[in-house]
This record gives structure tokens, C-alpha cells and sequence, in this order.
């Protein structure tokens, strides 16, 4: 189909989910709304690599701690116009379509709570919630942006499943967390604890620091070359 080609074209990652498939889990957490349209089209966006390749300076470089905040805002404004894009594309070829912001709203529905792009994305197969709780993909690790597009564009033969987490042993966001964050357990509702990142990126702004962190990111095997390396050699 036109769309999903264009879909791809703009996108780094791309799938679909298929809300039909969840729909009472979905409507439980979200509303009724989520399921207005069937099918949600997922969005990754990649952040700027040599800005990512520069955090682990970041703790020691107020500059470039300040460079990789601009791009984690940067990349969620890029994402959510090629989300617009997009969803006018799907509108030219005749269905309906709504974007949701990257907070996971929209005007156009009326949501209990936002719904996570990380869900859709998900749901859609792409990749999976690591432990440090990112949306983490097997060709570029959690290094993206997410945006969601809803929709009643007929896309059930685009739609994935489900994927299972690839960390397995890895521990590597657990052991460089600087605000021990994350602990070693499968499921990221239960290793990773917001509080405590919260914490520890208030305490680097009462020290006058940007407020950023992304070891988590950078870290993870799955996406940083020379992680790869050292996890290939410890497994
Ligand atoms: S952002 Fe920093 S403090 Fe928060 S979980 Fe990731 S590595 Fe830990
Ligand atoms: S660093 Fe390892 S444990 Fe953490 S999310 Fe990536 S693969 Fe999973």
C-alpha cells in the first residue's frame, strides 16, 4: 500500500499496530477513544548520532550535556512533523487519520491518560521495553524519537506482533545508571524506577547542570558498536 510506503520513506522504523488486537486492555487504560480508528502506525525517528556518541561527556561538559537536551526536545519536534506528514498523506488517499503529540495526546480524542508511543510501538513489534524502561529496537538500540499515528487506513497485513525482550543477561543499563535507576529484573515496570531517575537528575540541576542524562541510551549493546563488543565477550 501508498501509505505505508510513504510511511517508510520518512521514517527509520516504521510498523503498525493493531489496536483490535488489545482493544479491551487499550479502552480499560486508555477510553473508549484509543480504539477509534484500528490500526496505529509507529514512528521512529533516529536523534543525531555524534550527539549521542558524546554522553558519556556529557557528565563533565555542561556544553555538550546542553547539546544532547536540545536534541532529545529537536527530535521530538522532527518526529512529530513527519508524524503530520504522514497523517495528511493518509488523509489524501481518502481515511482518517489523527497524530498524536509526543506526550501521547491528541485534541481530537479524549484519552483517560496519554497513550505511550512506546506502547504502540510495542505493540507493533518493532522492538521491545528494555530495562531501563527505553523503547529499545535490534538495529539502533533505544537511539530514536517515537511518534503515533492512528487511523482507519486498512493496514491489518502490516500489522506485527508483539516482540519478546532481546536483554537476556545484559545488564549493561544497570551497571552505568548513574542514579541506580535500574536493577536487573525482566520486566522494565519493575526494573526501572522513575523516582529514582527523577531524583537524580534534580540533584544534577541543583548543581547547576543541564538536566540531562541518556547513559541508559548510550549504553545499551543494541545500537552502540563497542557495547556489542564487550557484551560478545563477556557471554
Ligand atoms: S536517564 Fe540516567 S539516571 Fe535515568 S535511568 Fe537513564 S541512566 Fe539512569
Ligand atoms: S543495556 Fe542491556 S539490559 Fe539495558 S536495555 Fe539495553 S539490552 Fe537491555
Amino acid at each position: 500500500m501508498r501509505i505505508m510506503e510513504y510511511a517508510k520513506s520518512l521514517s527509520d522504523v516504521c510498523g503498525v499496530a493493531n489496536l483490535a488486537k488489545d482493544e479491551k486492555k487499550l479502552i480499560e487504560n486508555y477510553g473508549e477513544d484509543i480504539c477509534k480508528y484500528p490500526y496505529a502506525i509507529v514512528i521512529g525517528h533516529k536523534m543525531i548520532e555524534e550527539i549521542i556518541e558524546k554522553i558519556p561527556l556529557t557528565y563533565n561538559n555542561d556544553e555538550y550535556a546542553q547539546e544532547y537536551l536540545d536534541e532529545y526536545y529537536n527530535s521530538h519536534q522532527r518526529v512529530s512533523k513527519i508524524a503530520s506528514k504522514i497523517a495528511l498523506y493518509i488523509e489524501d488517499e481518502g481515511y482518517h487519520a489523527i497524530v498524536l503529540d509526543v506526550s501521547g495526546k491528541s485534541d481530537e480524542i479524549d484519552l483517560k491518560k496519554p497513550f505511550s508511543n512506546k506502547a504502540s510501538a510495542h505493540i507493533a513489534g518493532v522492538g521491545w521495553l528494555g530495562k531501563n524502561n527505553l523503547l529499545t529496537t535490534e538495529e539502533f538500540g533505544p537511539r530514536l524519537t517515537w511518534a503515533t499515528v492512528l487511523t482507519d487506513a486498512p493496514l491489518e497485513e502490516y500489522a506485527g506482533d508483539e516482540m519478546e525482550s532481546l536483554c537476556g543477561d545484559c545488564t549493561m543499563c544497570v551497571t552505568a545508571c548513574p542514579g541506580k535507576a535500574i536493577v536487573d529484573l525482566p520486566d522494565p515496570a519493575e526494573s526501572y524506577s522513575p523516582e529514582k531517575c527523577g531524583n537524580y537528575l534534580m540533584k544534577r540541576k541543583e548543581e547547576n547542570h543541564p538536566v540531562a542524562c541518556g547513559m541508559c541510551l548510550y549504553i545499551c549493546p543494541y545500537g552502540n558498536e563497542k557495547s556489542r563488543k564487550l557484551l560478545n565477550k563477556n557471554y
